[in-house]
């Protein structure tokens, strides 16, 4: 069937994994829709799916193959499958073509699928032998790849990749194999990008990226450069950054986030270990002592109540008892806020997945639920030392009648209740009266 663009096919867009892909997948939503397609979140009635693919664990990887049954099964035989994404980039074709992929590409290269994906459409529905495409065969994109994000409306926050890449290689990481060496979007496409979704209503930013510490580095500038520029941009209220390596945190860096009236009192420092031994086999770059000196030196520029919430990766090859309570107590002296804790699972194709003196699977399972629990006690402390103060909260989607909620600079959620009908998006102004799970309850001034 011949159509103008893809307009009215029905594509179901399903994305995996981590912050990156969110917003991979927006872009793709966007640039779908501005050809006519009608995009759902839902593959009921789809005749076309795209899904944005993980492979940072073996779990992602098997959920990912799940998923291509699950799209093959709801756009039928004669539909279209289009996979991109980190899974795909490793993916074997012959393998993704018998899984029921029509249209392959890679972890880059996602700016080019909308182009293909209309090439086919045009096809559709499918008859007998359904096409085949390999876009990982065409020449690699070198530099940065834009993907400019739809407006976000009304949406209080928007996610802004600015970097991809890493070239660490951290021995339980796959993601350097995957997503190549860093590069850095140009300050000038995301200072464009960020005017473009302020007058669109967003007052919040969150610049992301695989090792959004590289920024700059292949294209002269800096991470500190960026947020000075973006500090400027009139009707931005709000600044943040993304999961940023412990390494990153320079004096330059902290200056320009000290000087800056917009970045929010919160930084997410992934620790993975309190243990040098452990930290040393991870090949994490940074000892427990420069992790705790890191945070300090970020308390002295940003405040003592920043917020800094951490990634554990508790059951590493080698971790006894003693290196996991090296952990628990570098957890306690630092005073992390929000802890999210991952079970070491081996990534094969990763160096870790070869290492000795894996902790049985139950120890593992132990350690995770007590650094949890840890990861609990200390959120609920931090989230107590607001009591009685009085934050602007910037409103989101009400959760029931009456309630409201929002996050704090310091990105806590708070709630509150009130008979004044608040839009998302408005900031208001409350009084810390108690806390529960991390959570702030207050009332209205
Ligand atoms: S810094 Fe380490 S954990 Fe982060 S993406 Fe690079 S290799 Fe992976």
């Amino acid at each position: 069937m011949d159509r103008a663009g893809l307009k009215g096919l029905k594509v179901w867009v399903h994305v995996l994994g981590c912050r990156s892909n969110l917003c991979e997948g927006d872009f793709l939503t966007g640039a779908l829709e501005a050809r006519g397609a009608s995009v759902s979140r839902e593959p009921e009635g789809a005749e076309a799916a795209v899904l944005v693919t993980c492979a940072v664990t073996a779990e992602a990887e098997r959920k990912c193959r799940q998923l291509v049954h699950r799209a093959r099964r709801a756009v039928g035989d004669r539909g279209l499958v289009a996979v991109c994404g980190c899974w795909a980039q490793a993916a074997d074709s012959g393998d993704a073509r018998k899984l029921g992929v029509d249209l392959l590409v890679g972890s880059r290269g996602k700016s080019r699928l909308p182009d293909a994906l209309e090439a086919m459409a045009n096809r559709l529905p499918f008859d007998g032998e359904r096409p085949f495409q390999d876009l990982r065969t065409l020449p690699p994109i070198e530099g940065w790849e834009e993907m400019p994000l739809r407006d976000t409306g009304l949406h209080t926050r928007a996610f802004v990749k600015v970097q991809d890449g890493c070239a660490h290689f951290c021995t339980y990481c796959i993601i350097p194999f995957l997503r190549g060496r860093p590069v850095s979007r140009p300050v000038e496409n995301v200072l464009a990008e960020v005017r473009r979704l302020v007058e669109g209503g967003c007052r919040e930013v969150v610049l992301t990226g695989i090792h959004l510490g590289t920024y700059g580095r292949d294209t002269d500038s800096s991470l500190a450069e960026l947020i000075r520029v973006l500090s400027g941009v009139e009707g931005l209220e709000r600044l943040r950054l993304g999961s940023l390596e412990p390494f990153s945190l320079d004096e330059a860096l902290l200056d320009a986030l000290e000087e800056s009236p917009v970045f929010c009192p919160h930084l997410h420092l992934p620790l993975q270990s309190g243990d040098d031994g452990i930290l040393s086999l991870m090949r994490r770059g940074y000892t427990a002592e420069e992790f705790a000196r890191v945070c300090g030196a970020a308390r002295a520029h940003l405040g003592d109540d920043l917020h800094i919430s951490s990634d554990i990766l508790v059951g590493f090859p080698g971790e006894d008892e003693a290196a996991f309570q090296n952990t628990l107590s570098l957890m306690h002296r630092v005073c992390l806020g929000r802890v999210h804790v991952f079970p070491f699972s081996p990534r094969p194709g990763t160096a870790a997945a070869q290492m000795p003196d894996r902790p049985a699977p139950e120890v593992r399972d132990d350690r995770a639920a007590r650094a949890l629990a840890l990861g609990r006690e200390l959120l609920e402390k931090y989230a107590e030392s607001f009591i009685d103060r009085e934050l602007d909260v910037l409103s989101e989607e009400p959760e029931q009648e009456g309630w409201y909620r929002g996050h704090i600079p310091h990105f806590l959620e708070a709630r509150w209740d009130t008979e004044e009908n608040v839009e998302p998006n408005e900031t208001v102004r409350i009084r810390v009266r108690s806390v529960s799970g991390g959570r702030l309850e207050g009332v209205t001034l």
